[in-house]
């Protein structure tokens, strides 16, 4: 081989080969010549096939790199020509193009290491790259449609589901989605030129310290100017622990030879982020094909990896971050919240409550995490709402395209409609046939206990002391969470209150403890004049401060209440839809089967849907003449949001996380319990968990100060949690349920650095 391309160089250059080595390399087939008075080169063979418009994108490298060379510049690969004069040429015998490059000396950046001088550096020499190519024109890379171009980033939509690790698949496509709102739109007004487009470490030159060299044009397209900065940042922050300050060398190294503007700024963080999805598709893509070579992906752990580090980042502080490292004017307020207080109180009575001592600004969220106006980022680990996570790319696209098609009422026939009642009853057990869809938990709730009037023709309603289920006066009047608190009208005359059968405080604590409280509460209906219509519980109280009903408790107490000619409601609202882990609901964890099930929150992962489940007989009851109506439930689009979330909690097998991350919280927790005297209680189920805090264990007292001191603590910290119970004194938690292991561990060892500090 050697001695072949010898022959082959001394043949076409007037060169007298010496050494010959291969280099590595895709695209195409790489050897270094060395000749006899110390010079060197690269001979590179293309395969005319390998890409479109091949010769032309050759000579629109040669023609760039005689631009960049012009004065000699030795950073950059020089064009030789041949013996004919030609910079590319064609080999007939070979079949191949083939060209000779000089050999740019240097080591590779991924081989040095990065201090703040080098990167820096790197950003200069980038900036004065793309100085000398700002007016360099070549139709070649205009006309070019390359997966690896970041304007093209929807050309690798396809490879997506070919990610295997569903975690990953959603992070990627959150990413897509970001790039297509934020900066799709915005691609008109960003400068373009030939970038270079691969500025990777594996391309990049360094010599004593600073970066002298770039090699490797295979990727140049016509694009934004700013994509070539966004793909140097992407790689070189790759496997760092601190992704900000290494990002910040590069960029403002870069800005200080060829001056960024502002929306370059902008939309820097999600250009990134694109150039690290576009990785991963590749490498998925690869894996796909069967291909094994090292090279494809050695690149791809890394870009995971900075993806998950990248959607902790608010967009807004890298922005502000980089605005303030290049001199422009900070884009953050600096965490006051006054004039948007001021401004809500103008319009919203005091009756609607803000959260924390001093509420925040939300801004943006990406499953797990929010991102608030002041750049700060939060773990959510309370919101349970956006169960599978804030702004799930599969629920929003779902919602987009829907809702760019048709929205309209129930009294259309629709494919989605009926096919999502369908997989939505699917879920439940035979008995429960029917679904009636609302817009919220509380119409839901208030409908659930009209249908249980129409179908017994009684008032009466066992309510659970500490609960609640919804804000309509119906709603209210079965709430002893709100009847019976500040402001509340005191118990209507049709309710029955059973007291709460909390094993932590009650009378009744062990394994025996949900029969003898069933048994309390069939005494006191048995001694009541009231007409039982509907016993109305949930499974694990959440407002009553995350009480579990204990096992035996509604075995005993639903046959009762169908005994005595009542139906069986369970509010599913907070505790449904996977949560619970091994129970997508409540009620399969008391081995029991309700007549009507309330649904909300998680059903639309934060849009607006609501439903009631029930059998064919109650609903039939309520086919009185009067017509139900809802002038949004059960809408086209309401439907296929609903859709993709049953579609996603089965993809990404968000129950079985639910199960396997709420095990090992709870274990944490009741660590916790162990260890602190005023951590009474750990309990609840899946990611459905409560923290009890007490004053002191003997006395089991609330410790409602505890309690808000720690939420407050924690929101400090970046992890929102919330507090409830009747003495607002249990940390609620129940986060969006693509929530992680190490997300509980950052919870579980934050609640335990303030408890000790309290102790100090
Ligand atoms: N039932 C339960 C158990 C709830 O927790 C809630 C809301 N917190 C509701 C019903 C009412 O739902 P919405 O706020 O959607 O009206």
């Amino acid at each position: 081989m050697e001695t072949e391309i010898n022959e082959f160089v001394e043949a076409h250059y007037d060169i007298s080969a010496g050494q010959i080595s291969r280099l590595e390399g895709y695209g195409s087939e790489n050897y270094r010549v060395e000749t006899k008075v110390g010079r060197s080169f690269v001979l590179k063979f293309y395969r005319p096939n390998d890409v479109e418009n091949l010769q032309q994108l050759l000579e629109a490298e040669n023609q760039l790199l005689m631009t960049l060379t012009a004065d000699n510049h030795n950073g950059y690969p020089i064009p030789q020509a041949d013996s004919e004069g030609r910079l590319l040429s064609f080999s007939k015998q070979k079949n191949r193009y083939y060209r000779l490059l000089s050999f740019v000396e240097g080591r590779l950046l991924c081989e040095v290491d990065h201090t703040p001088e080098l990167l820096g550096s790197f950003g200069i020499f980038l900036g004065e790259m793309n100085s000398r190519m700002l007016g360099f024109r070549h139709l070649a890379t205009e006309a070019r449609e390359f997966e690896w171009d970041l304007k093209n980033l929807e050309l690798n939509r396809k490879y997506i589901r070919l990610i295997e690790n569903p975690s990953h698949r959603k992070i990627v496509e959150y990413f897509f989605l970001q790039y297509s709102e934020l900066v799709t739109p915005n691609l008109e007004q960003l400068r373009k030129c030939v970038i270079h487009g691969d500025a990777n470490d594996w391309n990049v030159l360094t010599s004593e310290g600073l970066v002298s060299g770039i090699i490797d044009f295979a990727d140049i397209v016509y694009s934004p100017l700013i994509n070539d900065l966004a793909i140097a940042v992407t790689y070189a922050i790759f496997d760092k622990a601190d992704v900000i300050e290494p990002a910040l060398s590069i960029i403002s190294g870069y800005h200080s030879v060829l001056p960024l503007r502002e929306l370059e700024v902008k939309l820097l963080y999600y250009l990134i982020a694109a150039r690290a999805s576009i990785t991963v598709c590749h490498a998925a893509k690869s894996k796909a094909d069967g291909l094994t070579e090292d090279y494809i992906y050695i690149s791809a752990n890394p870009a995971v990896e900075l993806l998950e580090k990248w959607i902790r980042i608010n967009p807004s502080f890298f922005e502000n971050e980089v605005s303030r490292a290049l001199g422009f004017e900070p884009k953050l307020r600096n965490g006051t919240v006054e004039s948007d207080l001021a401004k809500r109180h103008k319009t919203a009575s005091r009756a609607l409550s803000l959260q924390f001592t001093k509420p925040i600004k939300m801004i943006g969220a990406a499953f797990q995490f929010m991102y608030d106006s002041t750049g700060k980022s939060y773990l959510d680990c309370y919101n349970n709402i956006p169960q599978v996570g804030h702004c799930h790319p599969r629920v929003v696209n779902a919602g987009q395209r829907a809702m760019a098609k048709l929205n309209t009422n129930t009294r259309y026939l629709s494919d989605v409609y009926n096919e999502y009642s369908e997989n939505l009853l699917a879920r439940f057990p035979d008995s429960l046939s029917k679904v009636f869809f609302v817009n919220s938990g509380s119409a839901a709730s208030d409908l659930a206990i009209r249908l249980a009037a129409a179908h017994t023709g009684r008032a009466g309603i066992v309510v659970i002391e500490h609960g609640y289920h919804g804000n309509t006066r119906l709603g209210i009047d079965i709430s002893h969470y709100k009847y019976n608190r500040k402001g509340g009208h005191g118990k209507n005359p049709s309710i029955v209150e059973a007291a709460v059968p909390d094993t932590y405080k009650g009378k009744f604590y062990d394994e025996n403890a949900g029969n003898q409280f069933g048994r309390e509460l069939i005494d006191q209906l048995c001694s009541s004049e009231i007409e039982v219509a509907a016993f109305i519980a949930e499974p694990i109280v959440g407002c009553g401060g995350q009480i579990p009903l204990p096992a035996g408790y509604l075995k005993r107490v639903y046959p009762f209440i169908r005994e005595i000619g009542g139906v069986c409601i369970s509010d599913e609202v907070q505790t449904g839809f996977g949560r619970l882990g091994r129970y997508f609901w409540g009620f399969e964890m008391h081995g029991v089967e309700p007549d009507i099930v309330v649904l909300g929150k998680p059903m639309g992962n934060g849009h607006p849907i609501a439903a009631v489940v029930t059998s064919d007989a109650i609903a039939e009851s309520f086919e009185t003449g009067m017509e139900f109506f809802s002038s949004f439930g059960g809408n086209p689009v309401s439907c296929a949001i609903g859709q993709a979330v049953l579609d996603v909690l089965s993809d990404e097998d968000l129950p079985k996380n639910a199960e396997d991350v709420g095990r090992h919280l709870k274990r944490l927790l009741k660590d916790l319990v162990e260890k602190y005297e005023v951590c009474g209680d750990a309990r609840g189920e899946g990611l459905f968990l409560g923290l009890e805090l007490v004053i002191d264990k003997g006395s089991k007292k609330p410790n409602t100060e505890l309690a808000s001191f720690l939420q407050n603590e924690l929101k400090e910290r970046g992890i929102l949690v919330g507090t409830d119970g009747p003495f607002e004194n249990v940390l609620k938690i129940k986060p969006p349920i693509c929530f992680s292991v190490e997300n509980a561990e950052e919870l579980v060892s934050n609640i335990k650095q303030i408890l000790e500090g309290l102790d100090g």
